[in-house]
Formats: C-alpha cells, sequence, structure tokens
C-alpha cells in the first residue's frame, strides 16, 4: 500500500446505513482522512477513482450486474472490507432466501410483479437469493453489524493501517449483557440469540434498551451449541420457534456458514 493508502466505498443491495454511520463520524472522520485519502464516497463526495487500496463494500449481491461490478472492486483493490451484515453474511436482505422467489416479487411490487412475466419488459436479472461478498470474491475483513458500529469501523482500520490484529470480538452478545447487567430477555419471556451471536461492538445495547438480541452480528465463530441448547430447553423453546427467529438475518449464514452445522440450527 502507498504511503497515504487510498480508499473507495461501493454499496449493493442495502440501506446505506453502514456508510452513514461513518459520515456520522463527523470531527472524527476528518482524523481518518488525515491518515487515508478517501477517493469515492458517493453519500459523502462527488469525486470518484479507480484508483484504491482499500475497497469498503456495503450490502448483499442480488444481481449478475452486481457480481461484475463487485469483480471490478476486487481486481482494483489490494484489500477488500465488507461493512455491514448485509455484505458480510447476507443479514437481512437474506430474509427472502427462505421464501418462494415469486411470492417475494408480490410482496415488493404488489399486481406489479406481473411484469417479470412479460417478455417484453426490459428488467434486470435478479437472483433469488441475497448473499454476501464472500460468496464471489475474495474478503479479507469484515464488520458486522445492522449497522455498523463507528468505534468498532475505526478500530478495525486503525489496527489495518497499523499492521496490527483486526480480528472481531468472538464472544457472545451475553458477555456484554451481563457486564451491563441487564435482565436476561428470556426471564422475559423472550426468545434471545445473544448466546451465539457476536458480541464487542453493540454492547449488547438491544437488551439495554429493553429488547432483545436478534442476531444482527451474526454468528459467534464457535457457538456453545450445548450451552444454548440448555438455555432453549430450560425456558421451552421449541427447535420451529428457534428456526423462525433465524431467519430475520441468518438465512445465508446457518445454510453455508461454518456454525450451520451447530446443534438445533442445521438443516
Ligand atoms: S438477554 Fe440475551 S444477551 Fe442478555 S444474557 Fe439473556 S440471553 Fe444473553
Ligand atoms: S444486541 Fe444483538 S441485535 Fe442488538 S445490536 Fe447487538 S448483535 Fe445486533
Amino acid at each position: 500500500m502507498s504511503e497515504k493508502p487510498t480508499a473507495a466505498f461501493f454499496d449493493f443491495a442495502g440501506c446505506e446505513g453502514d456508510q452513514l454511520e461513518i459520515v456520522n463520524l463527523e470531527e472524527r472522520l476528518l482524523d481518518l482522512v488525515e491518515v487515508v485519502e478517501v477517493v469515492s464516497f458517493r453519500e459523502a463526495m462527488s469525486e470518484h477513482s479507480e484508483d484504491y487500496d482499500i475497497a469498503f463494500v456495503e450490502g448483499s449481491i442480488t444481481t449478475p450486474h452486481d457480481v461484475e461490478r463487485l469483480e471490478a472492486v476486487r481486481s482494483n483493490a489490494n484489500i477488500v472490507i465488507s461493512i455491514g451484515s448485509c455484505s458480510a453474511f447476507g443479514g437481512i436482505n437474506s430474509i427472502r432466501n427462505e421464501q418462494d422467489f415469486q411470492t417475494v416479487k408480490e410482496r415488493a411490487y404488489g399486481a406489479d410483479a406481473a411484469m417479470f412475466d412479460d417478455p417484453d419488459a426490459e428488467l434486470f436479472d435478479s437472483f433469488e437469493q441475497a448473499q454476501p461478498a464472500k460468496a464471489f470474491v475474495d474478503v479479507e475483513y469484515e464488520i458486522p453489524g445492522c449497522p455498523i458500529d463507528s468505534e468498532e469501523f475505526i478500530q478495525t482500520l486503525t489496527a489495518i493501517l497499523q499492521g496490527g490484529d483486526p480480528s472481531l470480538a468472538n464472544h457472545p452478545v451475553c458477555v456484554d449483557c451481563k457486564l451491563a447487567e441487564n435482565t436476561c430477555a428470556f426471564d422475559r419471556g423472550e426468545i434471545c440469540l445473544g448466546p451465539i451471536t457476536r458480541g464487542g461492538g453493540c454492547d449488547a445495547t438491544c437488551v439495554s434498551q429493553g429488547t432483545r438480541c436478534w442476531g444482527c452480528r451474526g454468528m459467534v465463530d464457535n457457538p456453545a451449541e450445548n450451552a444454548y441448547s440448555e438455555v432453549l430447553q430450560e425456558y421451552g423453546v421449541t427447535t420451529d420457534e428457534l428456526v423462525n427467529e433465524f431467519t430475520l438475518y441468518w438465512s445465508w449464514q446457518r445454510e453455508h456458514g461454518p456454525q450451520a452445522k451447530a446443534q438445533g440450527i442445521e438443516q
């Protein structure tokens, strides 16, 4: 990488909330541009360059055109970093992966879904499944979250620039939740994915705010499936109820990730 690395941001299928989190860094963003030259960032600037060392990729991949763009990004960049859960493991977009594609189209377009059957309509192709960037190209690092935590973004980028270790936290959300002295959601009669969701970054914010962990940061690398099964049994959660929880963020991950074999969640 050059002395002052160049960076570019790219968005695919997603809400762009991760880029918004970065823009919202405000003054700290100015510190960042002291050490990284941002050459492309649609949410923050109009200039664009194809010359960049680090590519931040947001959103899931849902069309053949996305794949072409992503491959071009990959060939230009030395380092590709997925930002946000859609890019890292399909995220909330993969909720459609579990559903009949025709139903998905009808939910999105209503009566206009019929246009997909019109041979004269000039529509772009769409994959039936939403997939993460790593399903198509090599990705060096991931910063999960829906949206990402901007502190974690800074920590990851700083570690990369300093040649340090940008590894993500690999403890479950429960650890952060207990440090925050929250009442466990299971004790309130709710199903919580905290025991197998990657902690750090969010500091169990959803439980602290009175709800439960929905799993937006993806699974930890080695979920303690036995311990989680015991918790689920203790609180009378059925497999069907649990699998239903997984469809919000984890449809791609539970089918393709190494964690898919975790007890009670394999297909
Ligand atoms: S509320 Fe969820 S994250 Fe917190 S301790 Fe209970 S299971 Fe873990
Ligand atoms: S508590 Fe769970 S759902 Fe909420 S931000 Fe953290 S990982 Fe995401």
